[in-house]
């Protein structure tokens, strides 16, 4: 179904690359990763290498999922039960006569019947869509009508609330599935049709470039764009999961991201199945005192979570962790926004173990820049590019790109050509053909790279500031900020202004015990002028409750901008928090 529109990536210069794409290149280091996956004649299919492959080398009895229930208790799920679950899906869909190409959406909590229906959606040659539980109505519709969903796998509540009214004008909409008993009408219960299903499914013989996973982007910056990534994508997931995260057979891992992003899929559900791991899933949201608990008992090994969550567990103080034994760990690492050097060195302190940062997007499906674990961390820094990876900070000029030295500012990018790349942006051609451009794939992000080859984030190239001939990355100024006791979160853009150009504008939200006065704006912004000097402190900082944010944790800056410059506020589909 997306062939029309899911093109190998043929930057200007350079042939189709299909053997790159495909990870066989020589020189690749991730086709070791091609070494652990069985290929069946040529064909690849996720699932397969997530599940069926441990069970029929044995290991069909360790614990591939433990899941933490909000209301407490707990449930595991071994391989072999995994396995079983994914064929009585892909059983399921094939009775309705669903197969290879079809999209289906899933919208439901972190249950356990959600990581089987992704993978008996991969294995019966389906297209995965996970779509976060908490939106609202209409942008479940677009994204739907964006990626033409011919199924939707939901609970009766979230149906009931958002979907019915109308589920009947999404023309490709043909089944939509209720998890548990009972089915409103016109849909199918679940429970009832699983257990009628066979535990047998011969895995659909997807080929490696066959579509598996539609992923939305964060809607930071914009309208979310629909990110089109194939089978293949799993030698990469398998790779940068054991060299990234140290998963290896038997680790206890625990990716506190939810499967309605990229990361709780890639590394939630497909790195981790792959590497086969125990994996921990927590339905219940972030709760300081159950997180600590879950470490502990759980005896968690390897964590991977986002800076706002490293910044809510810094805001409760180290006096909140303190019950808890941490001896457990042995690898934490930060995704999805620039994680504050602040936030590294409490991590050390806290958990014995700093927060190693990593950078990678929607688009490019796997990490891509990684303080890896034998890697001495700088704080402040995402780290290097992954083995097999090569990345660049470029600049454009009169068309044509030019790669900068060490401390130069310019747009991250990255050499095309790792399995997990994206393929298309759905029906957005001409967007996808732009991130091109001689021979580079161009992030939208700005960075800078150091004499030893370590990559700093400075910001969004929307984001950036420009003032008095300073260039100006809010990342740096944000980080400066939340070392004042006081402040636990800032949010810093640009606004206009007649000499300067535009001057530093702060956000700010606050540690418990500290109030909001004048002096404090004063004290905090004295503060930020002896860390970055008055050319890039900001000038005026202003308190808020909390900051906008999409519903995957980042600040979205564009907001307080539009709101502080009385502008649109464009796509807010992602929005989690609305206090202005
Ligand atoms: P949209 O593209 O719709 O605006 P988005 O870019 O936030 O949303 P994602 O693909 O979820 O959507 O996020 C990728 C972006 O997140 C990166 O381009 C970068 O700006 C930011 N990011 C991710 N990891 C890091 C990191 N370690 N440090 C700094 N920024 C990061
Ligand atoms: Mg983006």
């Amino acid at each position: 179904m997306h062939d029309s529109n899911t093109r190998a990536i043929a930057p200007a210069g350079e042939s189709s690359g299909s053997d790159r794409l495909a990870g066989n290149s020589k020189d690749d280091n991730w086709a070791e990763a091609r070494g652990m996956i069985d290929g069946l004649d040529g064909a690849l299919n996720m699932a397969h290498e997530a599940l069926d492959r441990h069970v029929i080398a044995g290991h069909g009895e360790q614990v591939a999922l433990r899941w933490l229930g909000k209301a407490g208790g707990s449930r595991d799920l071994t391989y072999s039960e995994m396995a079983s679950l994914a064929a009585q899906f892909s059983n399921v869909l094939a009775s309705h006569g669903l197969g290879k190409g079809d999209s289906l959406f899933a919208l439901m909590g972190r249950v356990p019947e959600l990581y089987a229906c992704a993978l008996g959606t991969l294995k019966a040659g389906l297209v995965f869509s996970p779509l976060f539980s908490a939106f609202g109505p209409e942008p479940i519709r677009t994204r739907m009508e964006i990626g033409s969903a011919k199924v939707l796998v939901t609970t009766a509540s979230i149906y009931k609330r958002k979907i019915a009214a109308w589920r009947h004008e999404i023309p490709s909409l043909e089944l939509v599935l209720i998890a548990g008993e009972e089915a409103p009408e016109g849909c199918v219960a679940l429970g009832p049709a699983l257990r009628a299903a066979s535990p047998e499914f011969e895995t659909v013989r997807t080929k490696p470039e066959d579509p598996a996973l539609i992923h939305f982007t964060s809607g930071t910056t914009g309208k979310p764009k629909g990110a089109v990534h194939v089978h293949n994508a799993v030698l990469y997931h398998a790779f940068s999961g054991r060299k990234a995260l140290g998963l290896t057979p038997g680790t206890i891992y625990w990716c506190t991201a939810d499967p309605g992003w990229v990361t709780g899929t890639s590394y939630g559900i497909i790195s981790p199945l792959v590497n086969r791991v125990t994996m921990i899933v927590d339905e219940a949201e972030f709760d300081i005192d159950r997180w600590y608990g879950t470490i502990q008992r759980e005896k968690v090994e390897s964590w991977y979570s986002a800076p706002t969550a490293i910044r809510m567990m810094m805001r409760a103080g180290a006096k909140a962790a303190k019950p808890y034994d941490f001896s457990s760990l042995r690898f934490l690492a930060s995704v999805g926004e620039p994680l504050n050097p602040e936030a590294v060195v409490w991590s050390g302190k806290v958990f014995g173990q700093p927060f190693h940062d990593n950078w990678w997007q929607t688009e490019t499906g796997g990490i891509m820049i990684a303080n890896l674990p034998d890697m001495e961390v700088r704080p402040g820094s995402m780290g290097k590019p992954m083995p097999g990876i090569e990345a660049g900070i470029v600049a454009r000029k009169d068309g044509i790109l030019s790669d900068l030295g060490p401390k130069e500012i310019g747009e991250l990018a990255l050499r095309p050509g790792w399995p997990s790349m994206m393929r298309s942006y759905l029906h957005e051609q001409a967007r996808y053909d732009k991130c091109f451009v001689d021979g580079w794939y161009l992030s939208g992000d700005l960075a800078m790279r150091d004499e030893d080859g370590y990559f700093w984030f400075v910001g969004r190239a929307d984001d950036l500031i420009k003032s008095s001939g300073h260039l100006i990355g809010p990342f740096e100024v944000e980080s400066a900020l939340i070392e004042h006791p006081a402040v636990a979160e800032a949010g810093v853009i640009g606004v206009p202004d007649e000499t300067a150009g535009e001057v530093v504008k702060a956000y700010v939200t606050l540690n418990p015990d500290f109030e909001w006065s004048d002096d404090l704006e004063r004290d905090i912004r004295g503060h930020a002028r002896k860390k970055l000097g008055p050319a890039v402190a900001p000038r005026e900082i202003l308190f808020r409750n909390t900051l906008p944010k999409t519903r995957s944790g980042k600040i979205m800056r564009r907001l307080l901008k539009a709101r502080e410059l009385g502008l649109p506020e464009g796509d807010i589909s992602t929005l989690e928090t609305d206090e202005t």
